[in-house]
């Protein structure tokens, strides 16, 4: 596998708190040769979706992961079901679209969302699920008032009324940092997301499909009408393949992937519990989920044991120097928005690939000129939801269906080459360098 990263972006996370709060079952290493129907690469959230989904439709449906289900970044992210998926702003998404595709576009998003509270229902999964909604934070008054004017908008969009929370209210409200105010939209939840794979691991095996762990497909074939991964101690034959491998992906499984996707990183800390005291004395004591109104954003919230994860986008590069730096602003910017929380000790810190795509939307539909090869990829680092939504439609496109449910049909047109080719990370940089000016 010919990765853009240094090895250690692919290594196991040293910690991370869902690893300390789910331990799903290792699934077995693929030995020999196997026959399947549609076999998925990928066992995160977009692949077991997939793989569930076809799986109850009765399909013969094999999944294949490098480490094991849930290893890449649908164990490691930060546990916002949330709408999101695309970069394009709405006045861009209409502009490239058109009116109608940009108004489906936003029904998929809230689609996804209730995608994965239907699954959490049905398959009675415990996620440690809170949150009523998402809340904005506004990092300037500008941005407030920027939030203010786009109420409306989102209303519009979501058919949902968007609540204002004043700056004065921020504190009754248990939100207190260093904002200006927030927008709150009553739409998603937070979950524990190695809960929520390892429910989705059980559902699909209940459902008969067969999963397996460090099997990473190594060539990818095509013989007759049928294709051939080669595993490590054995064979795969499908007739139908799902690449689900998002920021995980590769530049040679299969070669039509060179540079069609950027894998950017995204870094959590996870605090000990806070003390209610503690809680109050820095004003914070909401379950809410948040994030700021950077460009280069943080997310945050309170969990229900009382310990605060706080995000934010990555280091350029995963080297030991390079990920010190990171650790250092991390900490730095939880400290300048929770300047009473100083001294709260951080247990756990940790980094995952997400998937960018040139286009700035995802991609969910067959890879032209190979016949029996579907991919669905590049959420944008919001694919809790969107992941999940877009590897169950995926499985209807296998199954020769239309997707059922909102699905705009830009998410079929295959992702164009990024400019630098493998050295496309390059291309981040000053990305975030003018990020940051701007986030001023
Ligand atoms: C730190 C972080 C925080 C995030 N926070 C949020 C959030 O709060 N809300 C949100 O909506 N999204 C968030 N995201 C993004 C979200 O986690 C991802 O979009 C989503 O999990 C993608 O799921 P996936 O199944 O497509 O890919 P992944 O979960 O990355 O799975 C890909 C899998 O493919 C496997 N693989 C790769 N190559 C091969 C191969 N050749 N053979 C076999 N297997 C292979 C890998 O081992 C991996 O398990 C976050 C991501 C990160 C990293």
């Amino acid at each position: 596998m010919r990765r853009i990263y240094e090895n250690a972006a692919y290594r196991n996370p040293k910690t991370c708190w869902w690893r300390d709060t789910a331990a799903p079952a290792q699934q077995p290493q693929l030995e020999g040769d196997h026959r399947t129907e549609v076999a998925v690469i990928g066992g995160g959230f977009t692949g077991l979706n997939a793989a569930l989904s076809l799986a109850s439709a009765n399909v013969d449906v094999t999944v294949i992961d490098a480490e094991q289900p849930g290893w890449g970044a649908s164990g490691r992210n930060g546990g916002f079901c949330c709408l999101g998926g695309s970069k394009l702003s709405s006045a861009l998404l209409a502009h490239r679209f058109g009116k109608y595709q940009r108004s489906v576009w936003h029904k998929t998003e809230r689609a996804a969302v209730d995608h994965v509270d239907a699954l959490l229902a049905e398959h009675a999964i415990d996620a440690d699920r809170h949150s009523d909604g998402e809340t904005q934070l506004a990092h300037t008054a500008h941005a407030m008032r920027d939030m203010q004017a786009s109420a409306a908008e989102a209303a519009a969009f979501y058919g949902v009324a968007p609540e204002i929370i004043p700056v004065q209210e921020l504190r009754l409200r248990g939100l207190n940092g260093r904002f200006f105010g927030g927008i709150t939209l009553p739409i998603g939840f937070a979950l524990n997301p190695a809960k929520y794979y390892a429910g989705l691991v059980r559902a699909a095996q209940r459902a008969g499909a067969s999963l397996f762990g460090q099997t990473p497909a190594l060539s990818l074939r095509r013989i007759g009408d049928h294709w051939r991964i080669a595993t490590p101690k054995g064979n795969l034959t499908a007739r139908k393949v799902i690449l689900a491998t998002n920021g995980y992906s590769s530049e040679d499984m299969p070669n039509w992937l060179r540079a069609r996707y950027l894998p950017v990183q995204s870094t959590i800390i996870v605090t000990r519990p806070i003390t209610p005291d503690e809680q109050a004395q820095q004003g914070w004591t909401s379950l809410q989920m948040c994030y700021d109104s950077r460009i280069l954003l943080h997310y945050f919230r309170l969990m229900p044991d009382g310990r605060f994860l706080f995000g934010m986008r990555g280091g350029l590069r995963a080297t030991a120097g390079a990920e010190a730096a990171l650790s250092h602003k991390i900490r730095k910017d939880f400290h300048a928005l929770f300047p009473e929380w100083r001294e709260v000790e951080i247990t756990h810190e940790w980094s995952g690939l997400v998937c960018l795509m040139r286009r700035l939307t995802p991609f969910a539909g067959p890879v032209p000129d190979h016949p029996g090869l579907y991919a669905a990829m590049g959420y944008h680092g919001n694919g809790v939801a969107m992941g999940s939504y877009l590897g169950a439609k995926l499985a209807d496109t296998v199954l020769g269906r239309q997707p059922s449910g909102p699905f705009p049909d830009f998410l079929t047109t295959p992702p164009s080459r990024f400019p630098l080719g493998f050295f496309r990370r390059m291309l981040l940089a000053p990305a975030y360098a003018a990020a940051t000016v701007f986030d001023r």
